[in-house]
């Protein structure tokens, strides 16, 4: 424990943003630069308890060793503290950046004070170890003679590659985008996470043996695709690590037709046209001058207003179908479970700045999308909805729209690569395989993150890809040292 006192003496300060009315002309990072001497004192904070909820249960689900590493930042000793990130967490660069921060909802100095401000935190010790070089290749001495093919290149798929690669067996990655990194690369903007972080950690995997094959749809139809039955038969185990990305859609009266598209096609082109050409392909959904309707709050929602913003939209609405969140904790939301409060986001801050006003409408549900006699969309029509999601008479409004943007969740992963293997399903069509095992119903194939367990976070996703890789090296090999 760095300093005895700290918990007493400093309040919780966080990093800072760019100011909004900066950061919404690009789509460079939100973040500012570090602050050492602030982050030296926040690491104080840390009380070095005796059970730390923030690194087990309720905490970090990756298990990070954090009250470890607050105390070495505070004592300047950086390098330690880097090594000690990556002993749990294969990509603290990102988790620093986008995880929501479970941890800090298990923070013990959090029941009576504010919680220490432990993303900041990793953020900091993550980028520092980029800066300084400490991040290298790590290249098995001896190979296995056992090949693994993993099937997705998220962050389950990419750590669970990591990991067993390490202890020295042969990893193909199979992705059928045309860049790795699944929904880090195309699914959380830019200003959230900077691709180039991404393409570095790809670049030290290549490095460290491990195979990557984009543009291959395994299970598809394009000229690259092989088929699951192929990648059974060539290797020892097939990761699944597919995600869920089967949209929630909202069939409503005059879904078809132009105006009105899911989250991830709006989100995913504008990644894409901006590092293939800064948006000079007009090849993306533009929200230029346009009147924009996002449904659906979280993260992807959010992410939905931060880039229609960054295009110069006229006018922004998100819809959301429950009520507004308190500002404190429930009865039935104690620590140290993940608080369910309200939250004022990158996006929201922003559409504050661009348009003086906080853009979510609470407890609303779409009943018809509006369009002119020839199929333009022109808006939606709306009702209020109580606690139980029932309409509320009398509560019809109709708003002006030219794009709507779905962003309503995900159910589970899409069924074409499971078509003839016909692995069983759990009840929400994820594929079925218990946590910690990950084994599907074939004895060949085992399956990691989203498309596992559902819509999650980052952070989860590589719990589950450490988990899958140490399952499938105890099962290849009798025994594993994998964690
Ligand atoms: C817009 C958005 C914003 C988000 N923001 C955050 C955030 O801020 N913080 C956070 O913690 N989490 C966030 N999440 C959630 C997080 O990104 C996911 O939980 C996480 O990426 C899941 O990892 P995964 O490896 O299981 O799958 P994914 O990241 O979904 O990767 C799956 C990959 O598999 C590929 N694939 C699928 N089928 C095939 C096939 N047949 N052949 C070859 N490849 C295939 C896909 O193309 C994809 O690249 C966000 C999600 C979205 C959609
Ligand atoms: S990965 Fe997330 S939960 Fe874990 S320490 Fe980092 S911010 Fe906290």
């Amino acid at each position: 424990m760095g300093k005895v006192t700290g918990f007493k003496e400093f309040e919780r300060e966080v990093e800072p943003y760019r100011s909004p009315k900066k950061r919404v002309l690009d789509f460079k990072e939100i973040y500012t630069d570090h602050d050492e001497s602030l982050l030296n004192t926040q690491a104080s904070r840390c009380m070095n308890c005796g059970v730390p909820f923030c690194q087990s249960g309720e905490g970090c689900p990756v298990y990070n060793l954090i009250p470890e590493w607050n105390d070495l930042v505070y004592n300047e000793k950086w390098e330690e503290a880097f090594a000690r990130l990556l002993k749990t967490n294969n990509f603290p660069e990102v988790t620093g950046r986008v995880c929501p921060a479970v941890c800090e909802g298990a923070c013990v100095l959090g029941i009576t004070e504010t919680p220490v401000t432990i993303k900041n935190l990793e953020f900091a010790i993550a980028d520092k170890g980029i800066e300084s070089g400490w991040i290298k290749p790590v290249i098995p001495k001896k190979r296995t003679n056992k090949k693994i093919a993993i099937v997705g290149s998220g962050p389950a798929g990419l750590s669970a590659a990591q990991q067993l690669n390490s202890v020295g067996h042969s990893i193909n990655v199979y992705e059928r985008a045309d860049r790795i990194g699944g929904l880090m690369m195309y699914g959380i903007p830019n200003m959230k996470l900077d691709k180039s972080i991404i393409d570095m950690r790809v670049d030290i995997m290549e490095e460290e043996g491990i195979k990557f094959h984009t543009n291959c749809d395994i299970g598809g139809k394009g000229k690259n695709s092989l088929s699951m039955e192929k990648l059974i038969k060539e290797n020892d185990i097939v990761l699944l690590t597919t995600g869920a990305t089967k949209p929630r859609d909202l069939p409503i009266k005059n879904r078809d037709g132009k105006g009105v598209y899911f989250a991830m096609e709006f989100l995913g082109q504008n990644t894409k046209s901006l590092l293939d050409s800064d948006l000079k392909d007009d090849s993306f959904i533009n929200a230029k001058d346009k009147d924009v309707i996002v449904i659906g709050g979280g993260d992807t929602g959010n992410d939905c207003l931060g880039t229609s913003l960054r295009h110069g939209c006229k006018s922004l609405t998100n819809f959301e179908i429950l009520p507004e969140l308190p500002k404190e904790r429930l009865d039935n939301n104690p620590w140290p479970i993940f608080p369910r409060v309200y939250k004022v986001d990158y996006g929201h801050e922003e559409s504050r700045e661009v348009f003086g006003k906080d853009p979510r409408e609470y407890s609303v549900s779409g009943k018809e999308f509006l369009r002119d006699k020839n199929g333009k969309l022109i808006g939606i029509k709306t009702v209020k909805v109580d606690k139980d999601f029932k309409e509320i008479k009398g509560t019809e409004q109709t708003w002006k729209a030219d794009l709507i943007f779905l962003a309503m969740g995900f159910l589970g992963p899409e069924d074409y690569l499971n078509k003839k293997l016909k692995l069983e399903l759990d009840e929400r069509s994820n594929f079925k395989a218990e946590h910690d095992i990950h084994q599907t119903s074939h004895p060949k194939v085992f399956a990691a993150g989203d498309c596992r367990r559902g819509q999650s976070l980052v952070v989860w996703a590589i719990n589950e890809g450490r988990a899958a890789a140490r399952e499938i090296d105890k099962k290849i090999m009798g025994k594993t040292t994998l964690v």
